[in-house]
């Protein structure tokens, strides 16, 4: 159901992508073994006058609803390429991680408009993962031909929050996903709670078994950096290493990172 609210947004929101008015942040996402930035996550954000700041978790649902997630995807690929080919320009080395709703895979043809887009703006297919979560239209099984083509081009496949929603074992497994990444729920009480702290361990573990990476999300505390480092852990994203940021401020960033990552004094 969609109430009178609903509707305003959406037509605020379809406003805004036809306008140009939404934008890209960008969290990084470094190595535990060495510091260095491996990607940064690529995160949409809607800004406007009446509604103020709008999150994702209302809006992309919403654009889901109402057939405007193509051109929000369309957008974002573009504006995220864009933004990743003046980095590479500006010497810095960076991957590229982009959240794709389970509805954008429906298209057979999206792999090949994908790549068409890392062409048109030159930047490196083999240093992009999509995130991936399950869809509210169909397991991502279903999907299984479209992320086997995305993987025939070198394109990384990450699942998003897993072990909350309808991730299962099965599907990492089944699928032919890169990396893992362990929902900010159980990294959240890791130091303090040993259930959560068995979960983060056996994720990691069962990552590594099958030849993927795993990534923790939400890392906020040094108890946090610390506690995956010693469960093995290979890259972590949060707070605590950087908020999500516009672009022009990434490389002021790793100047930051790198000297507060001496600090902490991992993998000495
Ligand atoms: P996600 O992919 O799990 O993204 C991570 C979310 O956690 C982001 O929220 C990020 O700002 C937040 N976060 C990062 N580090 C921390 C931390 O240390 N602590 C806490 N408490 N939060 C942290 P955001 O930007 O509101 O995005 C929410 C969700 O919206 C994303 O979850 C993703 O599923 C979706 N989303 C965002 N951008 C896009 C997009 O361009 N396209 C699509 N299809 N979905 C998007
Ligand atoms: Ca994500
Ligand atoms: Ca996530």
């Amino acid at each position: 159901m969609t109430d009178t609210l609903d509707l305003g947004l959406l037509d605020g929101f379809e406003r805004a992508l036809i306008n140009d008015r939404l934008r890209l942040v960008y969290q990084p996402k470094v190595s535990l073994r060495t510091g260095k930035l491996v990607r940064v996550e690529a995160l949409v954000r809607w800004d406007d006058e009446k509604f103020g700041a709008v999150p994702p978790s209302r809006f992309v649902p919403l654009a889901e609803r109402h057939g405007l997630i193509d051109p929000l995807t369309h957008w974002g690929l573009d504006t995220a390429f864009a933004e990743w080919a003046r980095w590479c320009a500006a010497g810095i080395d960076t991957g590229l991680a982009f959240n794709i709703s389970a509805m954008s895979l429906e298209a057979l043809d999206f792999p090949d408009l994908v790549t068409a887009k890392c062409a048109k703006h030159g930047v490196p297919s083999d240093h992009l993962v999509l995130e991936l979560t399950e869809g509210a239209t169909q397991p991502l099984t279903n999907l299984m031909d479209t992320l086997t083509r995305f993987r025939i081009k070198g394109i990384g496949l990450a699942i998003d929050d897993f072990g909350t929603g309808y991730s299962t074992l099965m599907q990492l497994r089944q699928l032919p996903f890169t990396e893992v990444k362990i929902d900010r729920f159980f990294v959240t009480d890791a130091p303090d709670h040993r259930d959560s702290a068995a979960v983060v361990r056996a994720v990691i573990a069962l990552a590594h078994e099958i030849g993927l990476s795993a990534t923790a999300e939400g890392v906020e505390t040094d108890a946090q950096l610390k506690l995956l480092a010693a469960m093995d852990c290979d890259i972590v994203q949060g707070y605590r290493i950087a908020r999500p940021l516009p672009p022009d401020e990434l490389a002021g960033w790793i100047d930051w990172w790198s000297s507060d990552w001496k600090r902490l004094g991992i993998g000495d």
